[in-house]
């Protein structure tokens, strides 16, 4: 997997080192083209792109060093090699090959901005943060609005937890971009102004910290820590009414996130006066999307401290018929069987729920790179990439059968008013 990262990075370098603004420009400016197409004409040239494809890098890395010494000035084949090394891992090695070419006379803005970029990459691969910050810093002097610059400074500052650079790097980076990539560019914004609140937060700067939330929801109506962290805020303060709407209004514009607030919401409702609305926002949820089975949990742990421990099991045996993987689930019905001194029918349908269940572990995937976690994260800690976690989904193939085999139909004894209900 990271090698195929890898070799597509390179292979896209290389496309670009040939085909972009620094060859055209040398082509047409620097008289020394014609040693550079001797080289790039070398056998030693081709086998070492075909190394590369086939990503066997030590290969790649002999040929190219012959055509590098065939060519002797070209600059590209330099820089490659200076890059295979740092992928190799040999950072040292490639930090020297990019440091003397930037020794050389007469380079022209652009390859000298190409150079730093690359060294950039190197001291960034060996720890040496300030001076990759200095080196990508140079390149956007020369080349005002390089995105791969601004992209590296970007993860640079958020490795650092200098959140108002990182922020100010993206607006850089949406300031550039045609406008169907504009709304990734507010979801990365919304998160980075989320993470200004939490320092605020910190900091106990209650005013600073909701201005920062509020601004990341203005951003992203679709940022779930934004509103948790605003509605934990107005709570905190006091506003429990405020909280309550701010955490009712993730629940609406994410209802797959909802469970993030449930606990939060269960114990602000009663403050705000209301004892009915937890359970009927579950049963809502449950109406809307019958896979929800998170609300069914959060509904039976209610049920049960309000002395309904059988109705509890019966929307605990959906949801498990749903997830069978979520721990708290089966802890949740060992409780309530317990409850119940384990009356053996209903531990016989668990059992038999159970049987037939498939399992699988660390549901929460990476789209981006496939990092699989345990818990929802907001950023990848692999790929460092906002907002790419989904929750993987094997159920056992034919639900409804499942559970009418195992237990009674879904929502049979559930009220038609509440199934019905609206928020
Ligand atoms: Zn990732």
């Amino acid at each position: 997997m990271g090698s195929q990262v890898t070799l597509a990075a390179l292979v896209a370098l290389l496309i670009g080192l040939a085909a972009g603004k620094a060859w055209e420009r040398y082509k047409l400016r620097d008289g020394q083209w014609i040693d550079r197409r001797r080289a790039r004409e070398s056998p030693h040239y081709m086998l070492g792109l075909n190394f590369l494809v086939a990503d066997q890098v030590d290969h790649a890395i002999e040929e190219l060093t012959r055509a590098a010494q065939l060519s002797g000035e070209g600059l590209e084949i330099h820089l490659i090699l200076g890059n295979l090394y740092r992928e190799k891992g040999q950072v040292g090695r490639a930090i020297q090959e990019h440091q003397a070419l930037l020794q050389r006379p007469n380079l022209r803005k652009l390859e000298h901005a190409n150079v730093l970029l690359c060294l950039g990459l190197d001291y960034k691969a060996g720890g040496f943060v300030d001076r990759a910050l200095e080196a990508f810093s140079e390149v956007l002097r020369m080349d005002p609005g390089n995105e791969y610059a601004l992209s590296n400074l970007e993860k640079l500052y958020e490795e650092q937890h200098q959140w108002q650079e990182a922020y100010a790097t993206r607006q850089l980076l949406a300031a550039g971009a045609v406008e169907e990539k504009q709304p990734r560019h507010r979801e990365i914004l919304a998160f980075l102004e989320d993470a200004l609140g939490r320092d605020a937060l910190k900091r106990l700067d209650y005013g600073q910290a909701a201005r920062h939330f509020s601004a990341a929801i203005e951003m992203d109506s679709k940022n779930t820590p934004a509103y948790l962290n605003l509605g934990d805020v107005q709570f905190y303060q006091g506003n429990v009414a405020d909280a309550v709407v701010t955490w009712e209004r993730l629940v609406a514009t994410s209802p797959e996130r909802a469970y993030l607030a449930f606990s939060r919401l269960e114990s602000a409702y009663p403050k705000a006066g209301s004892d009915t609305s937890f359970p009927e926002l579950c049963r809502t949820l449950i109406a809307d999307n019958p896979q929800d089975w998170r609300a069914r949990l959060a509904l039976a742990r209610h049920l049960s401290s309000r002395g309904a421990p059988r109705d509890a099991l019966e929307r605990l045996f959906e949801a498990l018929v749903i997830n069978p993987h979520a721990l708290a689930l089966h802890q949740a019905i060992w409780q309530t069987l317990s409850s119940l001194e384990l009356p053996r029918p209903l531990v016989d349908r668990y059992v038999e729920l159970t049987r037939s269940s498939i399992f699988y572990l660390d549901p929460h995937i990476c789209m981006r790179c496939r990092y699989r976690s345990t818990e929802l994260l907001w950023q990848c800690p692999h790929c460092h990439e906002w907002n790419t976690f989904v929750e993987e989904r094997i159920a056992p193939k034919d639900i409804e059968a499942l559970v009418e085999e195992g237990t009674p139909a879904v929502g049979q004894d559930d009220e038609p008013a509440d199934l019905s209900s609206t928020r």
